[in-house]
């Protein structure tokens, strides 16, 4: 599966706001959007006056921004758009349950995971197990009473226990319940609209799919 290689704190200067993509030094002032918080590349700081986005323009960096949030690529959002649609509901917001629930997402808001993108390789590398079965597809989607443990070897990896620390701060959504001292969690519900509480404005992407 192809990721994007380059530099994540550029994404975050391109949406011009923090999408928390590099773990603790999204809280520090070593962050990018702090010393930086223009456009990257030429036409950024002292560059031509910004135009001000409308239409296609705005829907389009809505759907970049939580597209670049949830650390997925340009097919793999579209087809989870796809999918969301296809399911009764309201799309948006199916859209939002649909990303909250991948795996990688859920090892992260449960702070086994200082960012998606650790999250993510902790699930790639074989150290979750989901209702005690090895499961290593970071899109992979929960469902309630699902039980997220960490394999034992993981379980000692100093960078998980950073992560844990930090998440004391961060909060765990109401939809899932951590057990930090057995290192698992547990789906309670599936997430509701108000348990994402990122600025997101789905019904943009809703419009520029639909075009
Ligand atoms: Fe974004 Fe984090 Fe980089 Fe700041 S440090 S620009 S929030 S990835």
């Amino acid at each position: 599966m192809a990721r994007y290689t380059g530099s994540v704190c550029r994404l975050c200067r391109r949406e011009g706001m923090k999408l928390f993509l590099k773990g603790d030094r999204c809280s520090t002032e070593k962050c990018a959007i702090e010393k930086r918080n223009y456009a990257p590349g030429q036409h950024g700081k002292g560059g031509r006056i910004k135009k001000k986005l409308e239409g296609y323009g705005v829907q389009l960096r809505e759907k970049q921004k939580v597209k670049r949030l949830y650390g997925m690529q340009e097919e793999q959002f579209a087809l989870t758009f796809k999918r969301a649609a296809q399911e009764k509901g309201v799309v948006g917001e199916t859209l939002l349950q649909k990303l909250e629930r991948r795996l990688d997402n859920v090892v992260y808001r449960l702070g086994i995971g200082s960012s998606r993108a650790q999250a993510r390789q902790v699930v790639c590398h074989g150290h979750v197990r989901l209702n005690g079965k090895r499961i290593d597809i970071p899109s992979y989607q929960v469902e309630v009473g699902d039980v997220v443990t960490l394999a034992p070897r993981a379980a000692k990896n100093v960078l998980v226990a950073a992560a844990l620390e930090a998440v004391k701060g961060r909060g765990v959504p109401k939809w899932l319940e951590l057990d930090a001292a057995a290192l698992s969690g547990r789906v309670l519900s599936l997430p509701a609209r108000d348990d994402i509480n990122f600025p997101i404005q789905e019904q943009l992407i809703v419009e520029l799919y639909s075009k």
